[in-house]
């Protein structure tokens, strides 16, 4: 085992998955290893453990520190105060549990902002001094990256931009109020769109494309369908297109970024994407020629920025020298 050189562990803690992988003291970083992950604080960090304890004998070397992005709002002492899809996260004490776990120093960190840290330092966001990354999953998280540092605001909740009204009395959400901006452009909501698209008539023939079983639509087949280039789940992807950018205008509009960067696994959309969200977004903002020409852009790290992320900021904290 090589003791010399130690690497950085970095985990992703989601609505249903936990990802682990390692950073290496080159900055080369290891393919990622998932789990199922349920509503259970004591099934989790067995599964940080166990993830871990694979990753180790795999990579044979030390474990130098431990990174963990967990989707909520965490506080600066790494207490997990709440987590809009994790229940079992309420005031729980992530980072003193974890570090129970592990002989090494422990951060734990906001997951968004965790995955902004990876792409503004290797990822699409290199080299900027004020990114927007924009987490699209079962909610809607935001890292802020302002003028060269991470912005976490006054106790760490800062980026809950899911919840920014953007529909007066619209649809409700989890967070108890209605209209809320991930209710109608998160990842998931893209099969929710074809379906109020087929009830309004507006899209047809989508139904033909999938069988009775497969209904209501999830957005993954909406995926597959744009990728195909169906004309029907295009419509669709215009009109998700549109949500997200009535967020990422307003969010444009007070912080004045360099860079937007869209994440999740909703990316797989590639080129599709920004193009549905550049349509809209020109309209929304009158003033858009004097922003940056390459304002939107997809996350370089997709599915795994969030533990890359936590493994750097493990890193920078506990192994610079
Ligand atoms: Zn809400």
């Amino acid at each position: 085992m090589n003791l010399s050189n130690p690497i950085s562990l970095g985990f992703d803690i989601g609505g249903t998955n936990i990802r682990g992988l390692v950073i290496r003291p080159d900055y080369s970083i290891s393919e990622l290893v998932s789990e199922t992950c349920q509503d259970d604080y004591g099934e989790i960090l067995q599964s940080i453990v166990r993830i871990a304890g694979n990753i180790q004998s795999r990579e044979n070397s030390k474990i130098g520190c431990v990174g963990i992005g967990v989707a909520g709002f965490v506080d600066n002492s790494g207490v997990v105060r709440t987590s809009p899809h994790l229940s079992t996260f309420t005031e729980f004490p992530l980072f003193d549990r974890v570090q129970e776990e592990f002989d090494v120093p422990v951060l734990v960190e906001n997951d968004a902002t965790s995955a902004t840290w990876a792409e503004v330092q290797l990822g699409s966001a290199r080299g900027t001094a004020n990114t927007i990354m924009v987490c699209l999953g079962t909610g809607i998280g935001a890292g802020l990256y302002l003028d060269h540092r991470l912005f976490r605001g006054n106790s760490g909740f800062a980026g809950e931009v899911g919840h920014m009204t953007v529909v007066p009395d619209g649809l409700p959400c989890p967070c108890g109020r209605t209209g809320c901006w991930e209710r109608y452009a998160a990842g998931s909501s893209l099969g929710e769109i074809a379906e109020s698209l087929i009830r309004s008539g507006e899209v047809r023939s989508l139904t033909s494309k999938a069988d009775k079983d497969l209904r209501p639509f999830r957005s993954e087949l909406i995926t597959e369908l744009v990728l195909e280039g169906d004309k029907e789940a295009l419509k669709v992807l215009d009109k998700f297109g549109y949500w997200l950018a009535l967020g990422i205008v307003n969010l444009v509009n007070i912080f004045d970024p360099e860079r937007v960067v869209i994440g999740g696994g909703i990316t797989e959309l590639g080129g599709s994407l920004i193009d549905s969200i550049k349509k809209s977004f020109d309209l929304l903002t009158p003033e858009h020629s004097l922003r940056e020409k390459n304002l939107v852009t997809l996350a370089e790290f997709g599915n795994k920025a969030g533990a890359v992320g936590a493994a750097l900021l493990a890193k920078e904290r506990f192994l610079s020298t």
